[in-house]
């Protein structure tokens, strides 16, 4: 294998300029013209995808880089192309999967490549040959899992060798934001000052802009030129229905598919029991569909996927469990009957159709409610640190003895404690072996990381309003969500999407530039005039919010500078609007984002409450209502119905006729048959929609206590 390129233009790119200070980067097409060459000669491709050429020319003057695409934008080129363009200097890969690592390896054989991996699974003789080879130079690229970098041998080899680039695919791995964090990434961080400082080149498909900013601060990126490309998908075209309830989605969607005849369609629903309720309904509506959903049993999962690939079954309607090498072309329409959690989650699964570039169609439905049932999820998963610290005492109370679950959630309420016992686990705390856990000491209380944990629940929330705020846009979707993803250069209006096509009334009259913030602002203003039953305008003019928009306050006084915006407004208001403008304004200030101190103070039992829930029960006790108190302190409704249990089972309230009327509780005692009342999914279901999850949250707590006397 000889190196094709051979020019003056790449004496200045050899590892000789090692330790050189990195270039501007220059994606001209003379700058470029070698990596074309590679393109062409060792890969046979004729033109770069959007956003290698950048990302190329970033890595070839030893800048560092983050490159986010989607999945198959052609990521691998980004670093495959520079690698043999550095002479003599080697490319290190760090990637997390051992197949595709051998995958690529082979492919990148077979065009001619010196590319080798190492990792653990291969005999030692076998890892020093290719080592001894690195070192010597005659390897471009070293693939290897991020564990390798912990192993001492194959450090000091590695300090031989002449490392031109780290590249670090998967690099959202690294992040405790993704959806995918890796213990073995975590010290990445430390690896490059170890191998001769070479520039570094971090890329992923993960789009969500916190785990963009924890890569770049937790591999130590220097000034790192960062591209986001390829996210758009001009054949798919987004629309949203807004719909009242759950019935007329369900009507809706049949008609919907009707009109598609025989072409393919997937249809999204957040829960096992809303695809099997959907996939009865639709059948009834003499639809024909297939359900899926991970509660199945594997070969009815694989012929249902095998129905649906080979044009046997026309509409599946499925979880998100649907998805995974589902590679078919020709799928026309995705639709969504419940929203997802992040806007991302949306976008990886409306992309789904139309993958053979042909015109599809992306549709949301969304009613107000939908939001509690991703509430729910987050509450489940990133519980309050109030109760993590109660599941806490309640294991360290036990003294070591092991506790069931059950227990330890008995007089309280039990959404998210398995993440508070794996939380607890985490931070050395506590232990757990099937239904059982125990504490594993008693004086470990202010060892509980409060801030990290409620950190991920803002965080988990704050893409959950993004998410909703794309469900209730007046503005263009496709710009809503290349916005979010950080993928610049397209228009304010695609021309093809539901508000493009048919923008709703007055939305073009207001101000392209502060407009989608206005709509933002418009968005809460809804969702305050929803739960509080009153007229928009009440809450504040369209004109304040006009105002608001184009100050972008970031300050409590900044907010109270608007035009509308007076003390008690602000009170009552203010935070959650502020909220709003503060994200575009810039990032918050760091302390925004942390709890208050926990100051706990006794219960009449002499325990201690968490100081968020203090401050509820001093705003109840003033007089203020749910929606109010939620507004005031910047939280949502659900966690203040929390609260409300947590002093329920506490004794501090036994009353809790302000919130659930008599009748509406013994239906909870009556869904529950008799007994405690377990998770709320299934009442709520049993229920339906008389009853909101704030008012469960409550009847549960009540209930329980009683079983808890
Ligand atoms: P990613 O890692 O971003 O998911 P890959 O790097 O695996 O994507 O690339 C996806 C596919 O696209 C691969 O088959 C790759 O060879 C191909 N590809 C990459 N760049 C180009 C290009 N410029 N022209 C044509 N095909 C390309
Ligand atoms: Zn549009």
């Amino acid at each position: 294998m000889h190196l094709p390129i051979r020019s003056n233009v790449l004496q200045s790119l050899t590892v000789t300029t090692r330790g050189a200070p990195p270039r501007t980067p220059d994606a001209s097409p003379q700058a470029l013209s070698p990596a074309r060459r590679v393109l062409r000669d060792t890969f046979g491709y004729t033109e770069f995808r959007p956003g290698q050429p950048e990302v190329i020319g970033a890595v070839l003057a030893r800048r560092d880089t983050l490159a986010v695409m989607p999945t198959g934008g052609g990521k691998s080129i980004c670093y495959q192309v520079p690698a043999l363009l550095f002479e003599g200097g080697l490319t290190v890969v760090v990637s997390p999967l051992l197949a595709l690592m051998k995958d690529q390896v082979d492919a990148l054989g077979q065009a001619g490549v010196r590319a080798a991996a190492v990792n653990s699974t291969m005999p030692r003789e076998e890892q020093a040959q290719t080592m001894r080879e690195a070192i010597a130079g005659g390897l471009q690229l070293l693939y290897v899992a991020p564990e390798r970098f912990g192993d001492g041998a194959f450090m000091a080899a590695l300090r031989k060798a002449r490392v031109a680039l780290l590249a670090i695919d998967e690099a959202h791995c690294i992040s405790q934001w993704g959806h995918d964090f890796r213990p073995s990434y975590r010290d990445l961080g430390s690896v490059r000052p170890r191998i001769g400082n070479p520039p570094i080149v971090a890329l992923t498909a993960t789009a969500d802009p916190e785990v963009r900013d924890d890569i770049i601060s937790r591999l130590a990126l220097r000034d790192p030129e960062v591209h986001v490309a390829g996210f758009d998908r001009p054949n798919l075209h987004f629309g949203v229905v807004r719909v009242k309830n759950q019935e007329e989605k369900a009507e809706l969607i049949a008609a919907k598919l009707r009109d598609l005849k025989d072409e393919s369609a997937i249809v999204y629903c957040g829960t096992r029991k809303r695809v099997e309720d959907l996939t009865e309904y639709l059948r009834r509506q003499r639809i024909r569909c297939a359900g899926y959903h991970a509660g199945m049993e594997d070969k009815d999962r694989k012929s249902t996927q095998d129905a649906f690939a080979r044009d046997k079954a026309r509409v599946i309607v499925a979880t998100n469990a649907f998805g995974m090498g589902i590679d078919k072309p020709d799928v026309r329409m995705v639709i969504h009957h419940d929203m997802p959690d992040s806007l991302e989650a949306y976008y990886q699964e409306a992309g789904r159709a139309g993958r053979d570039g042909a015109a599809a169609e992306c549709v949301l439905y969304f009613a107000p409610r939908d939001r509690s049932l991703r509430e729910f999820f987050i509450e489940l998963q990133h519980p309050e640190p109030a109760i993590v610290v109660d599941i806490y005492r309640a294991l360290a109370s036990a003294g070591g003895q092991r506790v069931h679950v059950r227990e330890v959630m008995k007089s309280d309420d039990e959404r998210g404690v398995n993440a508070a016992i794996q939380a607890l686990a985490e931070s050395g705390l506590a232990a757990r072996s099937g239904q059982m856990a125990w504490a594993l000491r008693s004086d470990g209380e202010d060892r509980i990381d409060l801030k990290g944990l409620e950190a991920h629940r803002q965080h988990a929330y704050s893409k959950l309003d993004a998410m909703q705020r794309y469900a209730e846009s007046l503005t263009c979707l496709r710009a809503r969500i290349l916005d979010y993803f950080g993928d610049v250069g397209h228009g304010r209006s695609c021309g093809a999407c539901g508000p493009c096509l048919a923008p709703p009334r007055g939305a073009q009259a207001v101000d392209e530039a502060g407009d989608e913030l206005f709509q933002d602002l418009r968005a809460v203003r809804k969702r305050f005039a929803e739960t509080e039953n009153l007229p928009p305008y009440v809450i504040f003019s369209d004109a304040t919010l006009r105002d608001m928009a184009a100050r972008r306050p970031r300050t409590r006084a900044e907010m109270l500078n608007v035009s509308g915006v007076g003390q008690v407004k602000f009170e009552r208001y203010g935070e959650a609007f502020l909220a709003v403008t503060k994200r575009v304004a810039g990032p918050p200030p760091p302390s925004s984002r942390q709890p208050a101190p926990e100051t706990p103070l006794r219960d009449r039992h002499g325990r201690a409450l968490p100081e968020t829930v203090r401050r509820t029960w001093e705003l109840l006790r003033a007089g203020q209502d749910i929606p109010a108190i939620a507004a005031q302190r910047g939280v949502t409704t659900s966690t203040i119905a929390t609260h409300i249990g947590h002093l329920i089972a506490h004794g501090e309230i036994e009353d809790v006729s302000p919130w659930v009327d008599p009748v509406t509780l013994a239906k909870v005692r009556g869904a529950a048959g008799g007994g405690p009342v377990g998770a709320l999914g299934p009442i709520k279901e049993a229920l339906g929609e008389g009853i909101t999850y704030e008012q469960l949250h409550i009847a549960r707590a009540c209930i329980n206590r009683e079983h808890a006397v």
